[in-house]
């Protein structure tokens, strides 16, 4: 059920897509640069009246010039080393956009590797909580696709990886 694929994130036709945002929502670096550059700039405009987002929150923009039909801009935690709570508020940030697309009617979603790039969360313990959290979710049953979008080959094989380990748990 849970899908991984290679791609950038903004090329995929989907309903909906989550952006790992910064709790400004005004835009950044990593996927929320490229998620910003590709829509245009009436998803800042939008961005800006939302007041910003709380960490492990989650809140949904239309996607303008992007073919998928929303964005859900999610704050991961920033790593602290993993004793400040950040597995807690990073498996909030899955559980909040699965919730909030699910909301506004998409029945299929992709995610980028929440935190794992300039927040520094180590990826295979990202990889974990993505994987068990979005499975055991009860929203997860409203979509027909749920797809981790791995922008690294390297990050496609640590997802295939820990998804047969947890399988056979
Ligand atoms: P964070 O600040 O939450 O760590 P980053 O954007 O720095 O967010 O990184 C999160 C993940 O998004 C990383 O795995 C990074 O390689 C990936 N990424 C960067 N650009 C894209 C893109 N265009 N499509 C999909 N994933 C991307």
């Amino acid at each position: 059920m849970l899908e991984v694929i290679r791609a950038d994130i903004t090329t995929l036709t989907v309903d909906a897509i989550v952006n790992a945002a910064n709790s400004s929502l005004l835009g950044g670096g990593g996927v929320d640069g490229a998620i910003h550059r590709a829509a245009g700039p009436d998803l800042l405009h939008e961005c800006r009246l939302l007041g910003g987002c709380k960490t492990g929150d989650a809140k949904l923009t239309k996607a303008y010039r992007l073919p998928t039909r929303f964005i859900v801009h999610t704050v991961g935690p920033v790593w602290r080393g993993g004793g400040h709570g950040e597995a807690d508020v990073l498996a909030s940030c899955y559980r909040r956009s699965l919730d909030v697309a699910a909301d506004a009617g998409a029945r299929s979603i992709a995610f980028p590797c929440i935190s794992t790039g300039i927040y520094g969360y180590p990826l295979e313990a990202a990889a974990d909580i993505a994987i068990t959290t979005l499975t055991a979710h009860a929203r997860f049953a409203d979509f027909e696709r749920v797809i981790c979008c791995c922008f690294s080959e390297a990050d496609v094989r640590v997802y295939t990886e820990r998804i047969a380990a947890i399988g056979s748990r």
